[in-house]
């Protein structure tokens, strides 16, 4: 029987996307094995996460500043701004290293089962960007799932009378394909072959 701090950390760790009980349990093993090498990086990893990591005030992403390093670099292009459901959606896009613009997180995606309507996801805060001018194209890169798909539509429709080109990613993406998911190699191609929205 594991002592109460290995079963609060245990408990802690499989409740982490991609972790269950079985492996949280082995990490901790792992961790303990490792206290005077790996733990203490990871507590200062930790620690720093929770005293420095902040929400971009323009964009959404997750930086020590905000704004954060990519809407602070003037080396992007503020006249394209990349649309994407998550943080980890445009952290993979940035990855593939092609779109050189700025990006918009929405912070999830359109959902009638789920009850997200639109007032949940940071798309208000999108068409001001839009409105305070300065923009040329809005690439929406929504995963090709049947939600990321209903959240294009709708936020294109929201773009319709607005002087912006509205691009989105070409198909090719995998049906249900989450960018997060998908090698650079391939990402980079649906950006790059992005088409006007019908
Ligand atoms: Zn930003």
């Amino acid at each position: 029987m594991a002592s109460q701090e290995i079963e609060t950390l245990a408990g802690a760790l499989s409740r982490l996307p991609g972790l269950g009980p079985r492996s949280a349990r082995r990490a901790v093993l792992w961790l303990i094995k490792r206290r005077e090498t790996a733990l203490p990086a990871l507590i200062d990893a930790l620690d720093a996460l929770s005293q420095r990591l902040t929400e971009c005030e323009v964009c959404g992403n997750v930086d020590t500043a905000s704004p954060c390093a990519i809407c602070a670099d003037p080396r992007r292009d503020a006249r394209q701004i990349c649309v994407v459901e998550e943080v980890a959606d445009l952290w993979a896009l940035d990855r593939a290293r092609l779109f050189t613009g700025r990006y918009h997180v929405l912070g999830g995606r359109l959902s009638a089962l789920d009850g997200v309507a639109p007032e949940d996801l940071a798309i208000a805060p999108l068409l001001s960007r839009v409105e305070g001018g300065g923009v040329d194209e809005v690439v929406l890169a929504m995963n090709a799932t049947l939600e990321g798909q209903t959240t294009a539509h709708y936020i294109a429709e929201r773009l319709e009378n607005m002087p912006v080109r509205v691009t989105q990613l070409a198909h090719g993406l995998p049906v249900g394909g989450e960018l997060d998911y998908l090698d650079e190699g391939t990402l980079a191609q649906a950006l790059r072959a992005r088409r006007p929205v019908a």
